[in-house]
């Protein structure tokens, strides 16, 4: 029988999803379920590993029935999931030893801070990639042994494994039940070295984590795992974090190749070949997806907290508008702003600024400034940041950049995209496929089950769009000066 078809199993952080894709990369069919969230503190968030699992399997199932096609068609599976949060389970029942916590809980800021005085900073992130942040996965590691009663013992036993979502779902779905992960996901965990690819010994110690937990480290296109369904094989053939997912899915393989999701926040990464660049501007370096034909290339990584929230803000605090979508037709009613500059800081200002206790302003109010002026510079700031973002970006790799691609729910916005393009002076790809970062594990399982080759990819992507800069240069350079005078003045502590 044809293999021609691939399943994607994308677990986000507020729903969990399986996707069916043929072999022309189209969705045949999809099954979501909502994930229900837990938040017993002020700061803490988690997610029952447990759910997750099983609303995982309730998805496949209901896949494979809609599309009523015959699983033995299924050439394999590729997982792509919310990164850093951490699951612990016990090596022999498989029962999860506490629930999973979610890479936005910050409950182990005081264990970072332990780390710092140990001096491991440097040590931390010319290993890693990454910054001490109680986001990555070490330290919720280090909670869960340190807060459930019996745990440290039975770490040091060797009958406690760890793994992130990936990890989890492959160890609870292979026949085999493998405990193993990818080097995207390995890249998020705050302990894995990404030069000499192995587990650090020095942070795992300094964390007093046993070395026994760790998954093993594969490529992220390569055999993960057979899963059983109903009595038909099939294997898990790719895995790799969100993030990198949706890079690989935009083709973003190459030296160069760069992305942006524009979603609730925003996240940006930049292919940087395989040299391991170490960021002078607060970025981080992480690995992208390795395959059989380019084992291991770096990316820089740089996020802007506040992306599409602060259209959400201007609906829900503000209310001057009742849907995003309806930004778009505003800004492009009224003319060119002059000098109005919305610096949404709402959460401080992130990469490269990193000033954290600023606080959002709005400059250059004139009295004919009203509801419409002050949606459109809320919607010119994303560009504005992203620019910031990728500037830096430019600066450390020292290589410029001809493209950005885009994906997420605010590139939809054409008149967001165009000045993108604008300020950006660079083209601005939007493709047509909007489940990318599930389309991006496709492949990656895809390529290893020989049913596409890294050409067939860039065939497959369909482009909806492409927005080329229309701006005059001394334009577009004139608003990016006003943009950072006003980053400037927001450089204020409250
Ligand atoms: P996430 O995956 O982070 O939940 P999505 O990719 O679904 O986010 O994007 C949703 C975000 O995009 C919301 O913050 C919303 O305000 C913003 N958004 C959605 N559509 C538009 C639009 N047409 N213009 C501007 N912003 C939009």
């Amino acid at each position: 029988m044809d293999k021609k078809y691939i399943i994607a199993f994308d677990q986000g952080t507020t729903s969990t999803r399986t996707i069916l894709f043929n072999q022309l990369g189209e969705i045949v069919a999809i099954a979501q379920k909502e994930l229900t969230q837990y938040y017993p503190k002020s700061g803490w968030v988690e997610h029952n590993p447990i759910e997750i699992y099983e609303d995982q399997k309730k998805t496949f199932d209901e896949v494979i029935k809609k599309a009523n096609i015959n699983p033995r068609e299924i050439a394999g599976i590729g997982i792509t999931n919310q990164r850093e949060t951490t699951v612990i389970w016990e090596k022999d029942s498989g029962k999860p030893i506490y629930n999973a916590i979610v890479w936005l809980d910050n409950r182990t800021t005081e264990i970072c801070d332990e780390l710092k005085n140990k001096k491991l900073e440097k040590y931390i992130n010319e290993t890693t990639g990454l910054v001490i942040d109680s986001y990555f996965s070490a330290t919720k590691i280090k909670w869960i042994l340190d807060n459930v009663a019996g745990a440290r013992e039975q770490a040091n036993a060797g009958k406690l494994l760890f793994g992130t979502i990936d990890s989890w779902l492959i160890y609870k779905f292979s026949k085999e039940k493998n405990h193993v992960t990818d080097h995207t996901n390995a890249s998020r965990t705050l302990c894995y070295d990404i030069k000499n690819l192995k587990w650090d010994s020095k942070i795992l110690k300094a964390l007093d984590i046993p070395k026994t937990m760790m998954p093993k480290v594969q490529l992220s296109s390569s055999y993960f795992g057979t899963v059983d369904y109903n009595g038909i094989e099939t294997p898990i053939f790719g895995v790799a974090g969100d993030q990198q997912a949706s890079l690989f899915g935009h083709g973003g393989f190459e030296t160069g190749m760069a992305k942006n999701t524009y979603g609730t926040g925003c996240f940006m990464l930049l292919n940087t070949g395989d040299k391991f660049i170490k960021s002078k501007n607060g970025l981080l370096t992480t690995l992208t997806a390795s395959t059989e034909n380019t084992p291991i290339n770096y990316a820089l990584e740089g996020s802007i907290f506040i992306g599409g929230v602060s259209i959400q803000w201007l609906r829900d605090k503000l209310k001057i508008i009742t849907s995003a979508k309806e930004t778009e037709q505003i800004c492009n009613a009224i003319p060119a702003l002059t000098d109005l500059y919305f610096v949404p800081a709402f959460a401080g200002l992130g990469a490269p600024h990193w000033h954290t206790k600023a606080k959002g302003s709005i400059y250059g109010l004139t009295l004919d400034i009203g509801r419409e002026q002050i949606i459109k510079a809320t919607v010119e700031a994303l560009a504005y940041q992203t620019k910031d973002v990728l500037n830096a970006m430019v600066s450390d790799s020292n290589q410029p950049l001809k493209e950005l691609k885009v994906d997420g729910g605010a590139s939809a916005n054409n008149y967001l995209m165009q000045f993108q393009s604008d300020i950006l002076k660079i083209t601005v790809e939007r493709p047509k496929m909007l489940e990318i970062t599930a389309l991006g594990v496709a492949f990656l399982a895809g390529l290893k089950a020989g049913i596409w080759t890294k050409k067939d990819i860039s065939k497959i992507k369909k482009i909806d769009k492409k927005f080329m800069p229309l701006m005059e240069v001394h334009e577009s350079d004139k608003k990016y000066e006003g943009w950072q005078k006003a980053v400037q003045r927001t450089k204020q502590d409250f």
